[in-house]
């Protein structure tokens, strides 16, 4: 088949005052080869955790639970050994937390050189050639690969660092969006060079962002996390023109407007996820919420056309009348 990535019931819990923060708790998809997942939700939702987790990059003293199976392996083993470990494992991280930072005392050249011949045997000669041939791919010409960092731009030196982690050509890349004012790129360049990773590398890639505008020009499909949990996958195309999960329909606004691109906002606050509500996490928040939406987690409901959808709504059927009234609050 052409799964790269199969992920099932992950769960990315850290120790907090009061007990487990679980910041990721039972989250399940599957990437393919040369797939974008976009994965949305308001901050503190748990994507970066998830992004994080996949890569082994949690920090001391959390703890993962579930499956990450890739190349067949089970990473959430493997992470236990350590980071190194994964890193051999053909995984990389664009954009925020680069594997490797730029040394300012080191030419491009030899952070390719380095990079890449630390993690295989390939001579000088063709580390370059791999190098030469992603940096052009990227933006970057030839005549700059001497160069030191500091003799870049700002949006260059972000260039350079996602060329570093695609020259070790990773199958599966997490893309974590920069949201903070530091960052160089804006949501066009963005846009652009995920369209010449995709066209050149075509890695599978899970993309953490909070820019609708973004995942409709280059995801296929979209994950909407709450509090933990994905609530509602599917292709772009189909999430966007018919959201099934209020908390989607909520995210996207009645009809996404041309002109924003920023996700809405939502009355309330997401969750504490050392202390999440019980039933759907959802439930404080939701305009139809029912009696039984605080007592049980929903199951998930699977569409023909690959949706998954997790709210008690769509198994009206199976709900007594009791379970199926208006939440009292
Ligand atoms: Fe709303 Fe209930 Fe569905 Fe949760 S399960 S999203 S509270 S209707
Ligand atoms: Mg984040």
């Amino acid at each position: 088949t052409g799964t790269v990535l199969d992920v099932s019931d992950l769960r990315v819990w850290y120790a907090g005052a009061g007990g487990p923060i679980k910041a990721v708790d039972g989250v399940s998809f599957r990437l393919q080869r040369g797939e974008v997942l976009g994965l949305v939700g308001e901050s503190g939702c748990g994507k970066s955790t998830l992004g994080r987790g996949l890569l082994g990059l949690t920090p001391s003293g959390a703890a993962m639970d579930g499956e990450i199976t890739f190349d067949g392996r089970n990473l959430v083993e493997l992470a236990a050994k350590g980071w190194p470990a994964m890193r051999g494992a053909g995984l990389g991280m664009i954009f925020q937390e680069p594997m490797t930072r730029l040394d300012p005392l080191m030419r491009i050249s030899d952070h390719f050189r380095e990079a890449i011949r630390s993690h295989e045997k390939v001579s000088r000669a063709e580390a370059d050639r791999r190098a030469l041939e992603t940096l052009r791919s990227l933006g970057i010409p030839p005549s700059r690969y001497k160069n030191y960092p500091h003799e870049f731009s700002g949006g260059m030196r972000q260039r350079i660092m996602i060329a570093l982690a695609l020259a070790l050509q990773p199958a599966f890349v997490v893309a974590d969006e920069p949201t903070t004012a530091l960052d160089v790129l804006v949501e066009a360049q963005i846009i652009k060079i995920l369209s010449q990773i995709r066209t050149t590398f075509s890695p599978a890639m899970l993309l953490i962002t909070h820019n609708l505008g973004i995942v409709g020009q280059a995801c296929d499909r979209v994950a909407v996390m709450y509090a933990g949990r994905i609530v509602e996958q599917g292709t772009v195309a189909e999430v966007f023109a018919n959201p099934q999960h209020p908390y989607t329909q909520e995210l996207l606004g009645a009809t996404i407007s041309l002109t924003t691109t920023e996700l809405r906002t939502i009355p309330g606050a997401p969750p504490d996820l050392g202390n999440p509500p019980p039933g759907c996490r959802f439930h404080p928040r939701c305009p139809h919420a029912m009696a039984v939406c605080a007592e049980r987690l929903p199951a998930t409901t699977d569409f023909a056309d690959g949706r998954e959808v997790e709210c008690h709504l769509l198994q009206l059927d199976s709900l007594t009348s009791d379970e199926r009234s208006p939440l009292t609050r």
